[in-house]
């Protein structure tokens, strides 16, 4: 079988999902992939997490082809794969309609950035993209959802913010792996419901400043990071 410890990890990735209540049923989806073999781990579409293996984990190309597995690939394969083809360091891609970051997403509205727990993993608000026009929707779905992600990010010249919401939909998350794209979605859900809580109690709360946010991002990530223990990850 190929790529036996990506199939783990992608399956620890999405079980990681289940177990932090980001996932619903079915719903939800993570990816990994190996550069090296230029080969994508992904969820199985509709089988029950409590029943799902390694072995079910399906294999595809960039092209989104099935390589190896007897299932279908998530259908939002196509977001996973244009994603992975924009951000060349990226190893990993976590999707859930987990309900406050998918609030916002429903919204149309980009998570301010209120606070440092935010600061530490995303460096800028989290943004949302357009909605997706009738043309977009009607032929390639989910490989326009992608691309609508990758215009997104064109245009604001980042990628230092490892998430995303797309607008009517739900976020998409990602990371130097899948367990890092996975931990990434807990955090943005978390974030979200802070940021709730925040307007809920002060309509009128305003971002934190650029300094304290540029201090907590930059401890934590880049060449100058100084948080957490030397020699570790
Ligand atoms: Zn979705």
């Amino acid at each position: 079988m190929l790529l036996q410890s990506l199939r783990e990890e992608v399956l620890e990735a999405n079980l990681e999902l289940v177990r932090r209540g980001l996932v619903l049923y079915t719903f939800g989806n993570a990816s990994g992939i190996s550069r090296r073999d230029r080969l994508i781990a992904i969820k199985p579409s509709g089988v029950a997490y409590e029943t799902m293996a390694p072995e079910h984990i399906v294999i595809t190309d960039l092209d989104g082809r099935i390589v190896e597995g007897e299932l279908r690939p998530s259908s939002d394969l196509p977001t996973h794969v244009e994603l992975y083809k924009r951000f060349p360091n990226i190893g990993g891609v976590a999707h859930t309609h987990s309900e406050y970051a998918t609030a916002w997403a429903q919204a149309g509205r980009p998570i301010p950035c209120f606070g440092t727990t935010h600061a530490d993993y995303f460096h800028g608000p989290v943004p949302v993209t357009p909605r997706l026009t009738s043309d977009e929707i009607a032929t390639d779905y989910e490989r326009n959802t992608g691309l609508a992600i990758c215009h997104l990010f064109d245009q604001l010249g980042t990628d230092e913010i490892s998430a995303v919401l797309v607008a009517g939909h739900a976020p998409f998350c990602w990371g130097p792996s899948a367990a890092a794209a996975a931990h990434n979605a807990v955090i943005l859900e978390s974030v979200a419901r802070m940021a709730y809580y925040t307007i809920a109690i002060a309509a009128g709360a305003v971002p934190i400043s650029a300094e304290l946010h540029d201090k907590h991002f930059l401890r934590k990530h880049g060449k100058d990071a100084y948080y957490g223990q030397v020699n570790s990850k």
